[in-house]
């Protein structure tokens, strides 16, 4: 987590949709502007292009150094294609990613080899995402050889096991594989994977999703020390309010592959601005019973297609404040409050 608070210069102009938020540049890590992801939708013999699936649609945040970015949303609100263009497993449609100061966005991937160094990923699902005919020895140890570091097998063995230390596992277990560890256990190989290159960022995807609550504080805390030790900053990806609360720094809501609100967590779940917000925390049991009960706001209606938005602000379908001026006109990004951001005409 950050050290210390940076809070945003209190009279900035609202920002309109298109710039990046907070902080002065030389302390971003990340810096996302008007990012979109289009996927085409093919019909047809000729798999002719008959329309787009808008999974991420001009979204922007930064994220400064040594610190927990959390992106939340509901299933199918575009949080995960956002992380995966990040990182440049999908190319980018439209937009800018700077990373450390460098413009990342159309990068050939044979000039991306440093940014899978310094950028890893952890995947949500512990079970798929290692390969069972590995162990977790030789997938620790193929990053090493590709990128050059440590010249001997002993020495790169030696990282390994210090690695797998690390992450609270036995070093002597090496040599076994993924269908010999828990599932707990085999999270934190997916960790010591992403961890092994000493990266600067991680995109954590859902980290903990698939695991048993009573291992998810587990392994949230083994992220948290990481951090700590290694400088590192997250961009934590969940559908959870309740996990990225306790973990996050500062947290942006997601809706229909739009940015519904960034602020710091605090403020956040102190007072939720967005419509969609107040539902989404309405719905987190309280963790404390002097924490204030909220009166639950339950949306109705289903998520609207990627593949066929609606007019004006996205939300408009499901909100129960929808003014007819909503139909129409898509509520640009404002800065409410020092360092809080909300997309809704209700604050115009
Ligand atoms: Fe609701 Fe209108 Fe705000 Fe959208 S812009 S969240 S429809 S009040």
């Amino acid at each position: 987590m950050r050290k210390e608070s940076q809070a945003m210069v209190s009279n900035l102009e609202p920002l309109k949709s298109g710039q990046a938020q907070t902080a002065p540049e030389s302390e971003n890590m990340l810096e996302i502007q008007n990012l979109k992801k289009h996927f085409p939708i093919k019909a047809g013999v000729l798999q002719r292009t008959t329309g787009y699936v808008k999974a991420v649609n001009g979204i922007d945040f930064t994220i400064e150094k040594g610190e927990t970015f959390g992106l939340v949303g509901e299933s199918g609100c575009g949080k995960s294609t956002a992380g995966r263009t990040i990182i440049r497993l999908y190319e980018p449609t439209e937009g800018n990613i700077a990373f450390d100061g460098e413009d990342i966005t159309r990068k050939k991937e044979k000039d991306l080899f440093n940014l899978r160094r310094d950028m890893q990923m952890i995947f949500q699902d512990p079970f798929s995402s290692l390969n069972p005919r590995k162990t977790v020895g030789s997938m620790l140890q193929e990053p090493l050889k590709v990128h050059g570091l440590y010249k001997s097998q002993r020495e790169r063995k030696e990282k390994c096991q210090e690695i797998m230390g690390r992450v609270g596992l036995n070093p002597s277990f090496i040599n076994r594989y993924p269908h010999e560890f828990s599932g707990g256990q085999r999270q934190r190989i997916g960790i010591a994977r992403a961890l092994v290159l000493e990266p600067k960022m991680i995109v954590a995807d859902e980290p903990v999703s698939a695991l048993d609550v009573s291992i998810q504080s587990q392994v949230l805390n083994l992220l948290n020390d990481l951090q700590e030790d290694f400088d590192l900053t997250y961009l934590f990806i969940a559908h959870d309010l309740s996990v990225v609360k306790h973990f996050s720094d500062r947290i942006g809501v997601m809706y229909l592959g739009n940015m519904a609100e960034v602020a710091e967590k605090n403020d956040l779940y102190g007072e939720p601005l967005h419509p969609y917000t107040q539902a989404l925390l309405s719905a987190v049991p309280r963790s404390h019973p002097r924490e204030q009960k909220r009166e639950r706001i339950t949306l109705t209606g289903e998520l609207p297609s990627p593949a066929n938005p609606p007019n004006g602000c996205v939300f408009h379908t499901r909100c129960p404040f929808v003014m007819d001026h909503c139909k129409e006109v898509v509520p640009e990004m404002q800065e409410i409050r020092p360092n809080h951001y909300v997309a809704c005409h209700l604050y115009n």
